[in-house]
């Protein structure tokens, strides 16, 4: 039997998505931006698209640009707001688990002149408001804070810190800018960008049964944002570059899916996940789960085995052909222990016995009871073994 619950990572195009996304690789070869009818049917397809992503979230059609996915997204809000509003400032604040695509455009600016406050999170992976409002400074331009974290999908209070800005703008500080990168929480949690209160948000469709290579920034309408391209006029002189017409064609139906069918797959992938986490923590012993258990999304579930070795664990899976992964990468060559898990202040010890599952809207309960005996079995037969050698997690972690 083959278990993907690695759904954080990637998941499985929809059929409804590959459906609607053939036509656009051979008859409707058109580009966007020709004149002809070839070009009109493919403009027009875009054009669906867009409307489908800004119902998801409340948007409007003119404010969604489409990228090439979660990690572009993450550039051109980041480095976008900050090029655009330097002159203001120089202040960006983040938090410590942010992804690596926020993270390392934030590393590259400090080389550029500007500062970054990385915010600390609690052991549920919370950043506090209070921590926040201490943050903020005169120069400050950018808070980006992800919507839900990847490792452990824990969700921020995106609304109370949307409420804070608004505060410090009616103060005369109008050149505060927030973004969420809200890859993971697409498709999972209901998405308001109004209610959120936020300027951007980025979107990634891999991550909610659509195509890679694909994604959206939404940009509050009215926001001066410098591009990372240079080329055409396309989005609106926002993103330059002819349109991946099939994968924007995926996205739109992904984002349609995702609107119409959130209830029900949220709904059944909270009942799977938290039946799995209710049986490993009561049929293994020494289990815990990370993250706060309440504010997070319905489908990942990451939990520390004390005293596993998380890579064993993970390719002892594997070899029975269920895939999960791990927030310590010691066996890919790679010496970077998860720093999310570290930031939560979890030890070194509980970091390398970690495992990450997430599922999907396709996972069944007959795949979640497979996962669960072959877990149980394999943990207690690592256990059972003499401890494997350490990997070498005194490395720094990313920051
Ligand atoms: N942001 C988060 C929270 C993610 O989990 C990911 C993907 O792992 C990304 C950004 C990057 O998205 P993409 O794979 O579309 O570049």
């Amino acid at each position: 039997m083959n278990v993907y619950l690695d759904n954080s990572a990637t998941t499985a195009m929809a059929p409804e998505v590959i459906e609607a996304m053939l036509p656009y690789f051979a008859g409707e070869m058109g580009n966007a931006q020709s004149v002809h009818s070839f070009g009109q049917r493919a403009k027009a397809a875009i054009e669906k698209a867009r409307r489908e992503v800004a119902a998801l979230i409340n948007a409007t059609p003119a404010e969604i640009v489409f990228v090439s996915g979660g990690t572009e997204a993450d550039n051109l809000a980041v480095r976008g707001i900050a090029e655009a509003h330097r002159d203001r400032g120089r202040h960006i604040i983040t938090t410590r688990i942010e992804h690596p695509a926020v993270l390392a455009t934030c590393e590259a600016l400090e080389g550029e002149g500007f500062r970054v406050t990385y915010l600390p999170v609690s052991k549920a992976g919370l950043v506090s408001l209070d921590d926040l409002s201490r943050a903020i400074a005169d120069d400050t331009i950018l808070i980006s804070i992800m919507l839900a974290n990847n490792e452990v999908g824990t969700i921020q209070p995106i609304d109370k810190i949307a409420g804070m800005i608004s505060e410090a703008r009616a103060r005369g500080m109008d050149q505060l800018h927030l973004h969420t990168d809200a890859v993971q929480a697409v498709g999972k949690i209901p998405m308001d960008v109004a209610q959120l209160g936020v300027d951007l948000l980025s979107m990634s469709a891999h991550k909610f049964h659509g195509p890679k290579g694909i994604g959206a920034l939404y940009v509050r309408k009215g926001t001066r944002l410098a591009k990372l391209l240079y080329g055409g006029h396309h989005e609106r002189d926002r993103r330059a570059g002819t349109e991946n017409v099939a994968g924007i064609v995926g996205l739109g139906k992904a984002a349609e899916l995702a609107r119409t069918r959130l209830s029900e797959r949220s709904s059944g992938m909270r009942e799977l996940r938290d039946y799995l986490e209710s049986r490993v923590t009561s049929m293994i012993p020494r289990v815990e789960v990370n993250g706060d258990l309440d504010r997070r999304v319905p489908n990942i579930s990451n939990m520390s085995f004390e005293g596993v070795d998380g890579e064993s664990l993970l390719i002892a899976m594997d070899l029975k052909g269920i895939a999960v992964s791990t927030g310590s990468a010691c066996a890919s060559g790679s010496l970077e222990p998860s720093h999310v898990l570290q930031a939560l202040g979890l030890t070194r010890e509980q970091v390398r016995g970690s495992l990450r599952f997430s599922l999907g809207a396709y996972t069944t309960r007959e795949e979640i009871d497979y996962a669960i005996s072959v877990l149980s079995e394999s943990a207690a037969r690592i256990r059972e073994m003499s401890p494997t050698e350490d990997c070498d997690l005194s490395q720094p972690a990313h920051l």
